[in-house]
């Protein structure tokens, strides 16, 4: 048993069975055990790979993506965020190509919002001497009052949700025990709380609703601010549009699924993000949000197949094979191309969001 699931083990006996985003946030946020807090998950050696770590076009076209829309609002000073910037590759691909654009490094500080101290190193290691202005944040709440424009990637699917059941009694929530008799974590259903829209009554027994709570005050905090001060925001993760009406739970550890109950704390815990809820909140705060985007039309739209071609005429033999196959894998239906989703939002009505525009 891991550290931390004795830990989690013992908490329920002592206090009862806790939320899937309780168990959530201990295993990926537990100040010593926490997945996010021990060690880097990324790479080929890790548990999974992100589209920034598969191809350097991924972070080269959203730093184009921000200049445009820094063009748009009309210049100045601002501040780049990034939430959850893993290794930093996203921040430093995009640095390295907007360089031609002297005024738009000048004019900005950049923030990284990371909460593990590993992955916030290997970001200062990375990105050090590529601008003289990087703050590290632990929280969104600590960001300054300036123009923002923001990227996540991953981000939003590394925040604990909540689950909901359909039972014969009405909505349940789903909840995790200790089951004494296997020596396991084991799913439960306890009362729910929650007040179902009346579309709710013809949801099949069986069925598991999710919520994130985190996402919603997260983007809720975002979208105030834009508001307030100017900017945009460019989010991409998996996740849907409309209800989720399934279980998206799931964790990854060596590139493999895992029973999510079984090592927490080793192994990666994601669900999908709930799009359409962030799209609404963004929308009721008076921002301009834009189509929801697969990541295969956005990339193609900002220009990833011409970029790969000059990348190809300057590289040699198996150089070439990686930046077609890493296109490949950014931008196929079959890989990461429709399964990510990218939306955009900004403060103005009359910023045209790169790759949006229909
Ligand atoms: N964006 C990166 C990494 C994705 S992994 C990439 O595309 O490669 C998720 C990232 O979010 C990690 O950097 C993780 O440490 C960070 N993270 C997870 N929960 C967080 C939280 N609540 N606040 C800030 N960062 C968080």
């Amino acid at each position: 048993m891991t550290a931390l699931a004795e830990i989690i083990r013992e908490r329920i006996a002592a206090t009862g069975s806790i939320s899937v985003a309780e168990y959530m946030e201990l295993a990926l946020a537990h100040p010593e055990h926490g997945y996010y807090r021990k060690q880097d998950p990324l790479g080929a050696r890790g548990d999974f790979i992100t589209a920034p770590e598969i191809s350097q076009i991924f972070g080269e076209l959203i730093g184009i993506w921000c200049a445009q829309v820094w063009m748009q609002m009309g210049g100045g000073p601002f501040s780049l965020v990034e939430l959850g910037p893993g290794r930093g590759t996203l921040m430093g691909d995009a640095l390295r190509a907007t360089k031609k654009i002297p005024e738009f490094h000048d004019s900005m500080t950049i923030h990284m919002v990371e909460t593990s101290p590993t992955l916030a190193h290997a970001q200062y290691q990375r990105l050090r001497h590529e601008h003289p202005r990087i703050e590290w944040l632990d929280h969104i709440d600590e960001l300054p009052d300036s123009p923002t424009i923001l990227i996540a990637n991953e981000f939003f699917d590394a925040l604990p949700i909540k689950q909901f059941v359909m039972t014969e009694d009405g909505v349940r929530e789903r909840r995790v025990a200790w089951d004494e008799a296997s020596a396991s974590f084991m799913f439960v259903e306890g009362p729910a709380g929650l007040q179902l829209a009346k579309s709710g009554q013809s949801i099949p027994t069986g069925t598991v609703m999710e919520q994130c709570p985190a996402a919603r005050s997260i983007m809720r905090t975002l979208a105030a601010r834009m508001k307030a001060y100017g900017g945009a925001a460019l989010i991409i993760d998996y996740g849907y549009l409309g209800e989720a009406h399934h279980d998206t739970l799931q964790a990854l550890s060596q590139h493999k699924f895992h029973p999510v109950l079984r090592t927490p704390g080793d192994a990666d815990l994601t669900a999908h993000v709930d799009f359409s809820t962030l799209m609404s909140i963004a929308r009721d705060a008076g921002l301009q949000v834009g189509p929801l985007l697969n990541q295969g039309q956005f990339l193609v739209r900002m220009g990833a197949e011409m970029r790969a071609e000059m990348l190809v005429k300057h590289a040699q033999g198996h150089q070439r094979d990686l930046i077609i196959t890493g296109l490949q894998r950014l931008i196929s239906p079959q890989a990461m191309g429709e399964l990510f989703k990218v939306m955009a939002c900004a403060s103005q009505a009359d910023i045209e969001l790169p790759g949006f525009a229909l």
